[in-house]
């Protein structure tokens, strides 16, 4: 089959690999319909990632078609269903499944013993992100395993296009559970930093969870733009501090929390260009969105972190987030948790998350798209590919 692979950093391409085949009774194989590049992508592209091997197969937000499944477990699925699969792989039977942290599952990552070393424990397994989530290929291809098949995908009700309901993967999840962690009143103010896909998809999950307002950062025209037609006000950093215009949208009182929507690949706002400059010699993993969020949080209030890090991270305003007593939420997305109930939001017409897709192509288009997607050339938000045509 054709699919997107990892060749070092920067260097993307679109290869034939072998198909994937059934391994365990749990298993199935979609026939990949659509699939997304995701921002975190993008951190595996710039060689942020460590434990990437070359062909290893790329992407974790995909739906399909199923082909085939495993024979002689119980599976809810049959062939000619369509899924959509989440990115974070689970049991639903370990301790934590039960717990609905289907992201730490404590059995999908079969380099779990790896990770234990670098964060103590093991969590779960995901699709096409290297060696210490498992090196499970991933779904930027023409063709998927999916292991847990019994678990994690849901079907696709009739009526519903691919594009519809494609986020449900991940960024539509991760957006409403960042948004979910900011324990949100009809009172709060919401600040997103970050406009991209799950900033985006942020800004929408806050006020459907009742935020009175969300105020959202970005410097991108083509980001801000449907921030602020998603119901956002918006800041543009380039314009003046975030700081300063947080203060006077928020008459010094500052918003009772903070989703952070950027992650390790942070630019930071002109103010920490120092700290940047310092930064970039001492860590690969730069907290610029963090301290801004930090920073832009009122006293007492929720830091809701959506970004992707990896490892240590040297610079993060410790004393800050200290001194102000604040609450940082954080994690993988529990997929599993969202899917009923965001399908239903979608179903009932309350979201149509392909507001954001600006890009289409096949797969032969991926490593271009991926360029286009890492530079936002073309106004590009959000890529969509289809691997089969
Ligand atoms: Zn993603
Ligand atoms: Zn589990």
């Amino acid at each position: 089959m054709r699919a997107l692979t990892w060749h070092g950093r920067g260097d993307i391409r679109c290869e034939t690999v072998p198909d994937p085949k059934i391994e365990d009774a749990r298993d199935c194989i979609i026939k990949v319909t659509s699939c997304a590049i995701c921002g975190s992508d993008l951190h595996l592209m710039g060689g942020f990632v460590p434990g990437m091997h070359t062909h290893d197969v790329l992407g974790h937000e995909t739906m399909g078609e199923v082909v085939e499944v495993g024979a002689g477990a119980k599976h809810k699925l049959s062939v000619g269903d369509r899924v959509v699969v989440p990115f974070t792989i689970a049991c639903g039977e370990c301790r934590q499944c039960k717990w609905s942290n289907f992201s730490c599952c404590e059995r999908t990552n079969p380099n779990g013993a790896m990770q234990a070393k670098l964060y103590g424990y093991q969590v779960a397994g995901l699709y096409g992100y290297g060696e210490a989530t498992g090196r499970i290929p991933g779904g930027q291809a023409q063709y998927l395993r999916v292991p847990m098949a019994d678990v994690g995908p849901i079907k696709v009700p009739e009526g519903m296009t691919d594009e519809q309901v494609l986020f449900l993967s991940d960024i539509f999840p991760t957006a409403y559970q960042a948004a979910e962690h900011c324990e949100i009143t009809p009172e709060d103010t919401i600040l997103v930093l970050g406009c991209g896909p799950v900033g985006l998809l942020a800004i929408r999950s806050a006020l459907m969870l009742g935020a009175k307002r969300v105020i959202a950062v970005d410097t991108v025209p083509e980001r801000l733009a449907l921030a602020k037609k998603s119901g956002a006000e918006v800041i543009d950093f380039n314009a003046a501090p975030i700081q300063e215009q947080v203060l006077e949208l928020t008459h010094g009182k500052g918003p009772d929390a903070v989703i952070e929507a950027v992650g390790m690949e942070s630019h930071g706002s002109p103010e920490t260009l120092l700290e940047k400059a310092e930064n970039l010699i001492s860590s690969m993993e730069r907290p610029f969105g963090l301290n801004d969020a930090i920073i832009a949080c009122r006293p007492s209030g929720i830091v809701s972190l959506a970004g992707v890090f990896v490892g240590p991270v040297a610079g993060v305003n410790m004393g800050a987030y200290v001194n102000k007593g604040l609450t940082m939420k954080t994690g993988q997305t529990n997929v599993q948790r969202y899917l009923e109930p965001l399908m239903k939001r979608i179903v009932d017409g309350e979201i149509d998350p392909s507001f954001i897709i600006t890009h289409r192509g096949g797969l032969e288009d991926g490593p271009e798209l991926y360029k286009t997607f890492r530079d936002k050339k073309d106004g590009c938000i959000k890529v969509v590919l289809h691997p089969n045509g």
